[in-house]
């Protein structure tokens, strides 16, 4: 049986004929940047985030990137952060000069450990990063307590979190800004890269349309430095016609994750599954962790189960930031996540047989693993031989 880690064309498949009239509909008018589309677009998603505004721009990580530079953070300021992220947060942070400083994070729910953030806030702590991981909301009790009280600005990456709830609480509507990501695996996935910044600072907004365009505002006369962080009409009418589904594919995954822990409890299997901790847990991963992780994603490759390490290496152990001179060990939890868990397919079309037999493979490697048949073992050819 083949169960890919996502099958986006399923997806497409339900939704084709309203997704192509969308895009044929941009084309027909020509207007591909910017324009009534992307606005249609904002207020749709900022009214389901329960957001005042919403700033359509080129995907995820420039969202980030966007709401740093609005807060004019850069050189010698510090911005705290979770090591076990995609590389877009800390990246944003180090773009404009700044500090990315890591927080361990908690090992149950894989976001930042709210609770060893003050220690980390010095008089250069201009903001807090949390990372919505995996579809589910960092503590933001927490977090806005710690902001609170020394004057932060809150930036919440909720790329993977689109309708995540905290205390009743949409992601992206607690902090000053909220980030999401159109990249097409996300849940809310576009035709192509995009993404949007949501608030509910009417000024913040504001300043956000014109770092977006360059810093211009009119034209051709600018206030600030900005960039080209522009959403394109394509993406935000793909974006528009694929929200009224999101509620709905975001109940079956819940459901398929109800699945999962149904068919691993039954089979009694030493293997931790996600822990829920807030409200409405969106799943945009459902990750696993067991011991053997590597060999057990070669395994379920060779048996057509597709997976992913989301993320071997975590932030502070990367290439790139070795001039941050974190050594290993420095961050032990983000280290043992980024060893041992594994993102299984969650996606809204798996069936209940696709389910069933990713378990069962996973239950047939770890009882290889603990009782290795004759066939597999390593046998001597003279052993037991009288
Ligand atoms: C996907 C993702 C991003 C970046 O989004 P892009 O649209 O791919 O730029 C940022 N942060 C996290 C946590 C993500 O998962």
């Amino acid at each position: 049986m083949n169960v890919p880690l996502l099958d986006l064309k399923a997806q497409y498949a339900a939704i084709k004929t309203e997704v192509d009239a969308a895009i044929a509909e941009v084309l027909q008018t020509q207007h591909f940047i910017l324009g009534p589309k992307v606005e249609q677009c904002e207020k749709a998603v900022a009214a389901y985030s329960q957001c005042a505004y919403g700033i359509g721009v080129s995907s995820g990580s420039d969202a980030l990137l966007a709401c740093l530079m609005a807060e004019n953070i850069g050189p010698g300021d510090e911005v705290i952060t979770t090591p076990y992220t995609f590389f877009a947060t800390a990246g944003a942070i180090a773009r404009l000069g700044a500090v990315p400083v890591f927080v361990d994070i908690d090992r149950a729910t894989y976001n930042l450990d709210a609770s060893r953030i003050a220690s980390k806030v010095t008089s250069r702590t201009r903001a807090i990063m949390p990372v919505h991981l995996y579809g589910q909301m960092a503590d933001m009790d927490a977090v806005m307590g710690v902001a609170a009280e020394h004057g932060l600005v809150v930036i919440e990456d909720a790329a993977q979190a689109i309708g995540a709830e905290y205390k009743g609480r949409r992601a992206g509507s607690i902090g000053h800004y909220g980030c999401f990501s159109f990249f097409p695996s996300k849940n809310l996935g576009a035709a192509g890269d995009g993404g949007m910044i949501v608030t509910n600072d009417s000024a913040r907004a504001d300043k956000l349309r014109c770092l977006r365009g360059h810093g211009s505002k009119p034209k051709y006369f600018h206030k600030m430095i900005g960039g080209n962080f522009r959403l394109d009409a394509i993406q935000a009418a793909v974006v528009s016609a694929k929200l009224p589904y999101l509620d709905g594919w975001t109940a079956t995954r819940q459901r398929n994750a109800q699945r999962y822990g149904q068919l691993f409890g039954k089979a009694n299997l030493p293997v931790a599954l996600p822990t829920i901790a807030t409200d409405r847990h969106i799943f945009n991963q459902y990750v696993i962790r067991v011991a053997g992780r590597d060999e057990l994603q070669s395994y379920l490759k060779n048996k057509g189960v597709g997976t992913e390490v989301y993320y071997p290496v975590p932030m502070h152990l990367q290439e790139c930031f070795s001039y941050l001179e974190h050594r290993q060990g420095a961050f032990p939890e983000s280290e043992g996540a980024a060893n041992e868990t594994l993102a299984l397919p969650v996606y809204p079309e798996v069936t209940d047989a696709q389910a069933e037999y990713v378990v069962e493979c996973i239950r047939e490697f770890i009882a290889r693993r603990a009782n290795p048949s004759s066939a597999d073992r390593k046998v001597p050819a003279v052993a037991g031989v009288q």
